[in-house]
């Protein structure tokens, strides 16, 4: 169990500075996800920490000790990647025994290790394979059997179920959930799903092109988005954001929570902060765009001065598009930001 401490951290390819400066502290047992958009370097960050590129500025260290030159075969970690990287014409046995091999590990205790790996991985039956032989999933589970054999101390992940469909990816989410649960060992995970971040991680760290927008566990990134970036990034469907002074509605907003909205700001409001109820209520008026009725919960899309707001019920909807209809806002999820972006309060 291992813990990191990023200060500073600096990427430069060429003339173009990919990661601006990150500070991060890494507990423990924990279980850090990276996400962001394609681009952001999320990769590039964990690559730096897996000794796979130089740090160009600030410092990287594990333990207390700074490794931010140390070469990566002596970090003691293990990376796994979405490509899965095995080797084509080895079996699993000899994909997943292949850096003990390296390492002069005795025979029987690298059959015990790779054993009790494939056990944990559902992958007993598979040992003799090739991976050419095995589903996507399967060949997934190797390349986390093949980390968790050497007992690193930390595991590297870098979008690892990207290539699983649907089915597979939430299968094989679960398992690494349960298998951080039963081997404790910190993990840093790079993601753009933000769907994987918010169910596997103890804390999510936000990038947005090469710096960190926030940090902090799931419910409190929902709950308390530091800028509309994160407030839309995380959340599915996305908060819905609006002009204040768009909507006609929410100046009265001020008045009954006793916060300022300001004139210039936006208010942001979770899809599951919109009730739609029948026209001519109090409230804001809108027409109905879009049904999407998804079985146990309905996204109803409804324009509202020009701009499309979607509200998230539970029960189905007897509404049609086009049915004219009054929005009604639950205060209490109500988001303010500033005309930058930044949240000014959460009313
Ligand atoms: P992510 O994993 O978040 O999609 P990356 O870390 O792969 O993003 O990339 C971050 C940025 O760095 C991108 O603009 C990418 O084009 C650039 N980049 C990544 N690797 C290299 C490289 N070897 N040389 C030059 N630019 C690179
Ligand atoms: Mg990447």
């Amino acid at each position: 169990m291992s813990f990191l401490q990023l200060r500073g951290v600096e990427k430069i390819f060429g003339q173009h500075k990919v990661i601006k400066g990150v500070d991060l502290d890494i507990h423990k047992n924990e279980f850090i996800v990276f996400v962001g958009p394609s681009g952001c370097g999320k990769s590039t960050l964990l690559r730096m920490i897996a000794g796979l590129e130089s740090i160009d500025g600030g410092s990287l260290h594990v333990d207390g000790k700074n490794i931010t030159h140390l070469p990566s075969s002596q970090r003691d970690l293990a990376m796994v990647f979405q490509s899965y990287a095995l080797y084509p014409h080895m079996t699993v046995y000899d994909n997943m025994s292949f850096a003990l091999k390296l390492a002069k590990v005795a025979p029987d205790v690298i059959k015990q290790k790779v054993e009790h790996a494939a056990d944990i991985l559902n992958l007993s039956k598979y040992l003799q394979r090739t991976p050419k032989e095995l589903s996507g999933g399967q060949r997934q589970r190797v390349a986390i059997g093949r980390a968790i054999v050497r007992a690193p101390k930390i595991f590297l992940f870098d979008e690892p179920l990207s290539n699983l469909d649907a089915a597979l990816r939430g299968q094989t989410r679960v398992e690494i959930h349960k298998l951080h649960r039963a081997l404790g060992v910190t993990t840093i995970y790079v993601t753009h799903d933000q769907v994987e971040a918010m169910t596997l991680a103890d804390r999510v760290v936000v990038l947005r092109d090469g710096a960190i927008e926030q940090v902090g566990a799931p419910l409190d990134l929902y709950d308390k988005p530091a800028n509309q970036f994160v407030a839309q990034f995380i959340g599915m469907p996305s908060m819905n954001i609006v002009k204040a002074a768009q909507l006609a509605g929410f100046g009265s907003l001020s008045g009954q929570t006793g916060f300022p909205v300001p004139s210039d700001g936006l208010i942001g409001v979770r899809p599951e902060g919109v009730r739609v109820l029948p026209a001519g209520r109090s409230g804001v008026p809108g027409k109905v765009e879009l049904i999407e009725s998804l079985g146990a919960d309905t996204l109803i899309h409804v324009e509202v001065k020009g701009t499309s707001m979607i509200s998230r019920q539970s029960e189905r909807t007897a509404l049609e598009v086009g049915d004219p209809v009054t929005l009604e806002f639950d205060l209490s999820s109500l988001h303010c930001f500033d005309s930058a972006g930044r949240m000014v309060a959460r009313i």
